[in-house]
């Protein structure tokens, strides 16, 4: 299957339909061990989003991520918006120039999650939504040139399982770690969302492959 970026549009849909129906959860997570905001931050650029996905949907991959980049640092706001938009923004830069594929993909993202880490000053094991993007890209980066069903159905399980072993870190970057050990036992709401948006987009691209 040839993905083509008219794809965006329905992606963007629903991303924002899954965060929509998750946002009690998502809101409950960032209030127990952040300030409660994580969700709307993220609504509040998802409205953007839809709003221009129509426009988003008619470029070409590189311009596209490079425009939902900087949609997600002026609009998302909070550590996260700036976080998600440097993804965006790396993935096109390492993308420019290259003819659309799953390794360029794959590199793409890989190099958006290094570009994060930097950003955050933040490593695996810390609590954050790099617990699932790092493991996600990793294993992209690692069978970029497997059967897509199976690697949709794999990124599903890994970005779950991620999220899930957020819960028993302790936090030590952003809001959470001020908590020091009372961030214990809670999942992080920037990996559940992260985990909640892969999800979505690994669905949608399965029902098209499927089809
Ligand atoms: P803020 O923490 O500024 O209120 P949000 O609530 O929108 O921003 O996002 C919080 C999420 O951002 C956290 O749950 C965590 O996943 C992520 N996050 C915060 N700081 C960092 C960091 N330095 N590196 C990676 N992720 C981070
Ligand atoms: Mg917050």
């Amino acid at each position: 299957m040839t993905i083509s970026p008219r794809i965006l549009d329905k992606l963007i849909h629903s991303v924002n339909e899954t965060i929509e129906q998750a946002s009690d959860e998502v809101a409950e997570l960032d209030r127990a061990i952040g300030d409660g905001d994580h969700v709307i931050n993220l609504q509040r650029g998802l409205a953007i989003l839809v709003e221009q996905s129509d426009d988003i949907s008619q470029l070409e991959w590189v311009a596209a991520w490079q425009k939902i980049g900087m949609i997600c640092m002026s609009k998302i706001g909070g550590a996260s918006g700036s976080l998600f938009g440097t993804l965006f923004v790396s993935m096109a830069k390492s993308a420019k120039d290259k003819p659309f594929d799953s390794s360029v993909f794959a590199a793409a993202f890989l190099a958006g999650v290094e570009s994060m880490k930097a950003r955050g000053k933040t490593e695996a094991g810390e609590k954050t939504m790099l617990d699932v993007l790092i493991p996600v890209a990793e294993y992209l980066q690692n069978n970029a040139q497997s059967d897509l069903a199976t690697v949709l159905a794999e990124v599903q399980l890994i970005a779950t399982q991620s999220m899930e072993s957020t819960r028993d870190m302790l936090a030590t970057k952003g809001r959470a770690s001020f908590l020091e050990e009372r961030s214990i036992g809670h999942i992080d709401a920037g990996a559940k969302s992260c985990q909640l948006m892969i999800c979505a987009i690994a669905t949608t691209l399965q029902s098209l492959d499927e089809a």
